[in-house]
C-alpha cells in the first residue's frame, strides 16, 4: 500500500512524545471503539486513520473494541462489516478484536465494588424522573429519595436486577457524585440499566443488565491497557466522569483521555443515526449505495483504501471544528486513479458513424496503451471497423467557435486510431441526428496528416463489437453543503398519521434529485466485458469508472462513475 510520506504530527502525538519523554507511558497503546449499530463512515476513517496509525508508528498496539452495550440496535451485520472495513482501509487486526460485552462480569464486579464504598445505588425513580430531577444547566439538580440505601440494601437490589427480578425500565445503578455539580454528567449519571427485550449478539441471553458508555469506556481501556484513550470533542465534558470512574475502582491500569474535533463533511452527513434513517426509509439502496460516506458505499462508488487513507492524513488532527470541502475527498481519488488505473474507451450515449471508404466485414486490431505514462500496464488490441459509435456530446452541427471535436465537414482525430472527417448527416423524420456518414485517411494512424491541422481527438468503439453496458453517474447526495441542523427524517415517510411533511424534513428536502443518473445505453470496447467486480478504470474524456457487482438488464455490467476527470463543481459553484 502507498502511504502517505509527508511528516504525521498532530497535538495527541506532541502529547504522545510528551508522555513517552516523562516515563508517563512506556508503551503505546489505543483503541478504535465503535458501536456495532450501523457501518464505518468517513468519520470513522478518520479516526482509524488516527488510532491505528499512530499504533503502528509508535511501535503499540491498536484494539478494535466493539463497543456493545446498547443491545437494541446492534446486530452481527453491523460487526461484521466493521471488521470487513477495518481491514480493507489496509490495518492489520490479528488477534486484536474485543468486545465491551466481554467484561460485562468483571464490570458488574467493579460495580459491587463502589456499592460497598458507598459510591453506587439502585434508584426507583422513572427515566423521566430522573431526567427532572437532573436540574438543568442553570438549575442545580435534586437528590433522588433512594439515594441514600445502605450498601447491603444496594448489593441485594443490584444482585436482584442481574437476575431479571424486575422490569426494564423500574431500576437502574447510579454513581453517587453530586447533584449540584455544574457538570450536568457529574449529577449522579447512571451505570447500569434493565434490558429484559433484547438478544444480545455475543452474550445472547445471559445478560438482562447493561452498563452504560460511560461507565464501560473508561474500564474497558483501563482492563485493556489503553494509554491514550482518543475520542471526538462532544465527549469532552464526560472527562471528569471517566476519570472519577477510574480513581473510585480498582484497575490495573490509568488510560487518559484525549479530545479532537470530529470530521464533518460538505453536501453529506456523518452521523449513523441519521445514515441508518436514509437507509430504513428507502432513500439510498442500501448501507453500501454508491452515494453513502460509508466505506462500504465508498468502495463501491470506487474508492482505494489508498485514497482514503491519503484524505485522513491530509485533513489532520485539530481541536477546533471545520467542515472539509469534498473536493479534498475527490482529489485523492484522482491522484490514485489517474496514477493506476488503466484507460479503456466507452461511449456513454452513442451515435454512429459509418467510415464510407472503409472495407464491408473489414476489422482491424489497432494497439492501444493502458495508460499514457506508466507502461508498465501494457497495450490492448481496439477493433476498428466500418462502423463505430462516437459520444452524441462529440458531434455538433451548429458547432461553438473554439469547439474542438467533430463537425460536419470538420476532421477530429479518433484516439488510438485515424483520422476521419464529416462528410454527410442522416437524419429522421423528427430531424434527430440518427448516424453520420465520414471517410477516413489511411495516412493517419499514429501520424499527423500531411498539410493539415487536426486538433479534436475523441473517443470511440467498434460497432461491431460494442459491448452495451450500463453506466451509473453519481453525484452529491445533498444539494445543501451544510446540513447541520438536520431533524430526524419521520419514521415512516409514507405512513398517514405522520403529520410532518417530507419539504419538512432537512435532510429530505435537502435531497439532490440528480445523485444518481442512469445510462442505459452505453457501449464500451470488448476487453470490457471480462472485467471483475471491483475493476477501475478511467474511461478517456469521461472519468474514472469502477465494476459494480451487480448486473444490469440483460446481464449488462454495470459501471459506477467514482469521480470525474477535474472538478467541474468548483467552478460553478464559485461564480
Ligand atoms: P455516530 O454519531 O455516527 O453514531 P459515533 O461517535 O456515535 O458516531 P461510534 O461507533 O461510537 O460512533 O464511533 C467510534 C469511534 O469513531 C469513536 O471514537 C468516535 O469518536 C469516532 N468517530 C465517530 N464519528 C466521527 C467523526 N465524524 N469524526 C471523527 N471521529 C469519529
Ligand atoms: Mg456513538
Amino acid at each position: 500500500m502507498t502511504e502517505p510520506t509527508s511528516v504525521k504530527t498532530n497535538f495527541i502525538r506532541q502529547i504522545i512524545d510528551e508522555d513517552l519523554r516523562t516515563g508517563k507511558c512506556t508503551q503505546v497503546a489505543t483503541r478504535f471503539p465503535p458501536e456495532p449499530n450501523g457501518y464505518l463512515h468517513l468519520g470513522h476513517v478518520k479516526s482509524v486513520y488516527l488510532n491505528f496509525g499512530i499504533a503502528e508508528d509508535y511501535q503499540g498496539n491498536c484494539n478494535l473494541r466493539f463497543d456493545d452495550t446498547n443491545p437494541h440496535k446492534e446486530s452481527m451485520q453491523f460487526v461484521e462489516s466493521i471488521m470487513e472495513d477495518v481491514r480493507w482501509l489496509g490495518f492489520y487486526l490479528g488477534e486484536r478484536i474485543y468486545y465491551a460485552s466481554d467484561y460485562f462480569e468483571r464490570l458488574y464486579e467493579f460495580a459491587l465494588e463502589l456499592i460497598d464504598q458507598g459510591l453506587a445505588y439502585v434508584d426507583d425513580l422513572t427515566s423521566e424522573e430522573i431526567r427532572e430531577y437532573r436540574g438543568t444547566l442553570t438549575k442545580p439538580g435534586r437528590e433522588s429519595p433512594y439515594r441514600n440505601r445502605t450498601p447491603t440494601e444496594n448489593r441485594d437490589l443490584f444482585q436482584r436486577m442481574r437476575n431479571g427480578e424486575y422490569l426494564s425500565g423500574t431500576k437502574v445503578l447510579r454513581a453517587k457524585i453530586d447533584m449540584e455539580s455544574p457538570n450536568i454528567n457529574l449529577r449522579d449519571p447512571v451505570l447500569y440499566r434493565i434490558r429484559h427485550e433484547v438478544v444480545h449478539h455475543q452474550t445472547k441471553a445471559n445478560w438482562c443488565l447493561y452498563p452504560t458508555y460511560d461507565y464501560t469506556h473508561p474500564l474497558s481501556d483501563a482492563l485493556e491497557g489503553i494509554s491514550h484513550s482518543l475520542c471526538t470533542l462532544e465527549f469532552e465534558d464526560h472527562r471528569p466522569l471517566y476519570d472519577w470512574v477510574l480513581e473510585h475502582i480498582r484497575v490495573p491500569h490509568r488510560p487518559q483521555q484525549i479530545e479532537f474535533a470530529r470530521l464533518n463533511m460538505e453536501y453529506t452527513i456523518l452521523s449513523k443515526r441519521k445514515l441508518t434513517q436514509l437507509v430504513e426509509n428507502g432513500i439510498v439502496e442500501d448501507w453500501d449505495d454508491p452515494r453513502m460516506p460509508t466505506v462500504a458505499g465508498l468502495r463501491r462508488r470506487g474508492y482505494t483504501p489508498t485514497a482514503l487513507r491519503t484524505f485522513a492524513h491530509r485533513i489532520g488532527v485539530t481541536k477546533s471544528d471545520s467542515i472539509v470541502e469534498l473536493s479534498m475527498l475527490e482529489n485523492c481519488l484522482r491522484e490514485d486513479l489517474d496514477a493506476h488505473a488503466p484507460r479503456r474507451m466507452v461511449v456513454l450515449n452513442p451515435l454512429k458513424l459509418i467510415i464510407d471508404n472503409y472495407p464491408k466485414e473489414q476489422v482491424e486490431y489497432l494497439d492501444a496503451p493502458n495508460h499514457p505514462k506508466d507502461k508498465t500496464l501494457g497495450t490492448r488490441k481496439l477493433p476498428y471497423g466500418r462502423e463505430i459509435y462516437i459520444d452524441k456530446a462529440d458531434f455538433c452541427e451548429q458547432a461553438p467557435k473554439n469547439y474542438k471535436r467533430l463537425i460536419l465537414g470538420g476532421e477530429v482525430r479518433l484516439r488510438n486510431s485515424y483520422v476521419v472527417r464529416c462528410d454527410t448527416i442522416v437524419k429522421d423524420d423528427q430531424g434527430e441526428i440518427q448516424e453520420l456518414h465520414c471517410c477516413y485517411d489511411p495516412e493517419t494512424l499514429g501520424k499527423n496528416p500531411v498539410g493539415r491541422k487536426v486538433k479534436g481527438v475523441i473517443h470511440w468503439v467498434a460497432a461491431s463489437h460494442a459491448i452495451p453496458m450500463e453506466i451509473r453517474l453519481y453525484e452529491r447526495l445533498f444539494a445543501t453543503a451544510t446540513l447541520e441542523s438536520s431533524k430526524n427524517i419521520p419514521k415512516n415517510k409514507n405512513s398517514k398519521d405522520n403529520n410532518s411533511k417530507d419539504e419538512d424534513n432537512p435532510l429530505i428536502a435537502n435531497l439532490n434529485p440528480d445523485s444518481l443518473i442512469v445510462l442505459t445505453q452505453a457501449l464500451g470496447e470488448p476487453s470490457l466485458a471480462t472485467t471483475q467486480p471491483e475493476a477501475r478504470f478511467q474511461f478517456e474524456r469521461e472519468g474514472y469508472f469502477i465494476r459494480d457487482k451487480l448486473f444490469g438488464p440483460e446481464g449488462r455490467p454495470v459501471f459506477n462513475r467514482a469521480v470525474t476527470l477535474r472538478d467541474t463543481w468548483a467552478k460553478i459553484k464559485t461564480p
